[in-house]
Order: C-alpha cells, then sequence, then structure tokens
C-alpha cells in the first residue's frame, strides 16, 4: 500500500505560526462575486487569465440561487468582479436583484473602464449612474505608455474618455453615492510604492492634463497567479519575486487582509476565502466536498481557519495588499 504523504506545509503557514498569528475568518462583511472570466481585454497581470474568448460566465440559475441566499443573509457590501462583470449578461438583473433585497447594500462594480465605450456597452456609464454603483477601476498608471503595455494598445485613450464619462454622470467628485477610486498594480515584478504619495501624483497628473478626478486610489502588489506567474517565469523573475515578497512580510498587514471578512464566489457558485485562492482552486470544503454559496451560513464560518498559500506572501509584503489597496 503506498505511503500517505502528509500535505506540504506553505511557507507562508510556517511564517504566520513562527510570528505567533493564527490567521482566522471574522464576521462577514463583504460578498465577492467573480460573475465570470470573459473580459473584452487580455492584460499581462490578470490573475483571472480572462479574455474575450473565455466561455466561463455566471447563468440566471446561478444569480438566482445566489439572490436567494441573499436575501437571508444581506451582506453589506457585495463585490461584483470577473473577467468584465458587465458582459455577464444578467449584470443589471443581479444588481437590481441585490439592490431590492438590501437597499441599504454598497454595490461594487470592478470595471476595467474601456467596456463603458465598447459597442453594445453604452448602457454601463447610464447604468451605474442610475443605480448608484460604486466603481473601482483598474488605471495601472497615469501614462498612456505604461497603461497600453500592460492592457493593450489604446487602453489608456479608452480609459481616459471613460473617466470623462464618468466624472459628466457625477462619479469621482466626493459624492458617497457616486465613488470612482481608480486601482494601480505594477507594471512589473515590484512592490507597490506608497499609497498616498501614489494618490497626490495620480490626483495631479489627471487633473493637470484630462481635467479628470476621483475619489481614492488603491495600490495593490501582483499576485504570482495565473497570467501573472507566467509572465514571470517566462522572464525568469519568479524566483526572484516569491524572494522579494517573503522578504518584505509585513505582520502588520494580516488583521486586515481581505480573507477575514469576505465569501468569495465563483460564476458556479462555488465559495473561497478570496478570488485567489478561487483561481487555484482552493475551494471552501465540508465532508471533502466542494461547497456552493447557498450551502453556507455564514455565521459558521467565523472562526474559521484560512487555507493558505505561498501566494499569500503577495498580500502581507510591505505596505500589505487587498481589493481595497495597502493594509498598513
Ligand atoms: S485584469 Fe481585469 S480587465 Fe484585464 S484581462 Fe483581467 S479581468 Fe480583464
Ligand atoms: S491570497 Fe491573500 S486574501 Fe487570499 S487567502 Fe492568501 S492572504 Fe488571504
Amino acid at each position: 500500500m503506498p505511503a500517505i504523504l502528509p500535505k506540504p506545509r506553505s511557507s507562508f503557514a510556517q511564517t504566520l505560526e513562527n510570528e505567533g498569528i493564527s490567521l482566522r475568518r471574522a464576521e462577514i462583511e463583504t460578498l465577492q462575486l467573480n460573475l465570470g472570466k470573459l473580459c473584452n481585454l487580455t492584460c499581462s497581470h490578470c490573475h483571472v487569465n480572462a479574455g474575450p474568448k473565455r466561455k466561463e460566465i455566471m447563468t440566471g440559475e446561478t444569480m438566482a440561487k445566489i439572490l436567494a441566499w441573499y436575501e437571508e443573509h444581506p451582506i453589506p457590501i457585495v463585490d461584483l468582479t470577473g473577467g468584465a462583470p458587465e458582459m455577464m449578461p444578467h449584470f443589471r438583473d443581479l444588481v437590481d436583484g441585490l439592490k431590492d433585497r438590501n437597499p441599504a447594500a454598497r454595490i461594487i462594480d470592478r470595471c476595467n473602464l474601456v467596456i463603458l465605450n465598447e459597442p453594445g456597452y453604452e448602457w454601463v456609464g447610464p447604468y451605474l449612474e442610475r443605480r448608484e454603483i460604486e466603481v473601482v477601476a483598474s488605471m495601472p498608471c497615469y501614462s498612456a505608455e505604461n497603461v497600453n503595455a500592460q492592457r493593450g494598445d489604446g487602453v489608456f485613450d479608452r480609459s481616459i474618455s471613460a473617466l470623462k464619462e464618468l466624472n459628466v454622470r457625477g462619479f469621482g467628485q466626493g459624492d458617497p453615492k457616486r465613488p470612482l477610486h481608480l486601482v494601480y498594480n505594477p507594471g512589473g515584478a515590484w512592490l507597490p510604492p506608497d499609497q498616498a504619495a501614489l494618490e497626490e501624483d495620480y490626483k495631479r497628473e489627471l487633473k493637470t492634463h484630462f481635467d479628470i478626478t476621483f475619489d481614492r486610489l488603491f495600490a495593490l502588489a501582483n499576485l504570482p497567479v495565473s497570467r501573472f506567474a507566467s509572465y514571470l517565469r517566462r522572464n525568469g523573475e519568479f524566483e526572484e519575486y516569491m524572494e522579494l515578497l517573503v522578504s518584505s512580510f509585513n505582520s502588520a498587514t494580516v488583521e486586515g487582509l481581505m480573507c477575514r471578512t469576505t465569501l468569495s464566489v465563483d460564476w458556479q457558485g462555488f465559495v473561497y476565502d478570496c478570488d485567489f485562492n478561487q483561481m487555484l482552486g482552493m475551494n471552501l470544503r465540508a465532508d471533502d466536498r466542494p461547497l456552493v454559496l447557498w450551502d453556507v451560513d455564514p455565521t459558521s464560518v467565523v472562526g474559521k481557519p484560512i487555507q493558505v498559500g505561498e501566494h499569500c506572501f503577495g498580500c502581507t509584503a510591505g505596505c500589505g495588499s487587498s481589493c481595497g489597496g495597502s493594509l498598513a
């Protein structure tokens, strides 16, 4: 009979143990729904491997089950991501359904901006304005060269045009009903700079050159997962980047890690600790069966341990990284 080897322990788990930290779930504040891998872009840093040819997309049936669950469990923040979440055919039904069940919910659309000016998606700007959706938009730099290198030719100009439209619609002007936040991530294998200083630079440059305003900048690290991991391997930078992340471990970031307060759900309804664990197939399980959202009572996961791996060093390096920016 073959020997059963113990599951290898990640050095991230060992690092937490050495620091005397037990990473466990707190009360769920955010329901993050990844609506699928379909996207109009194919960015080099994408941890979802999203693109225009991907077929994985949430169906109306799955959406209905999620809405039925949400009626029982109106989690205060719902964070819609993808892919391009607006490309899910039932996007508006989903948002309307969430708003009907919890009018006070803070609903976030993780928007790539360019979708606003894709043919057939002219409804996106007016809809986000009417339903008062919080927009968190990818904008990895205020220079055309860097944005186009990471996201594709012409993306910078189209992003600027979408930001101008959002400003005209009242987003990014300090109105709590229509927040507009931008997301920076590095163009390669380095950590983000100081978030507050970078926000000042973004605000100055975008105002001076394009008369664009926004509310906050979130500086995110690139996690060594999916397309960004392949990019690192192709360039022979994977080991060096991991060494940077490991040597930059900052225990002060652990308290704010998003996995402590988030339920991450994929396009089929399966549940994870975060979007990165989702991409790595690290499902929440019970009796060795992957859980779907409608199996989960959010109070029952409080205090449960979180599944970690080497990629987690990307969230704890330096100032830390989460969907809401730096952590320390
Ligand atoms: S990073 Fe965002 S916009 Fe770019 S391909 Fe991935 S999901 Fe699409
Ligand atoms: S990748 Fe980050 S958010 Fe996800 S489980 Fe690891 S530390 Fe938590």
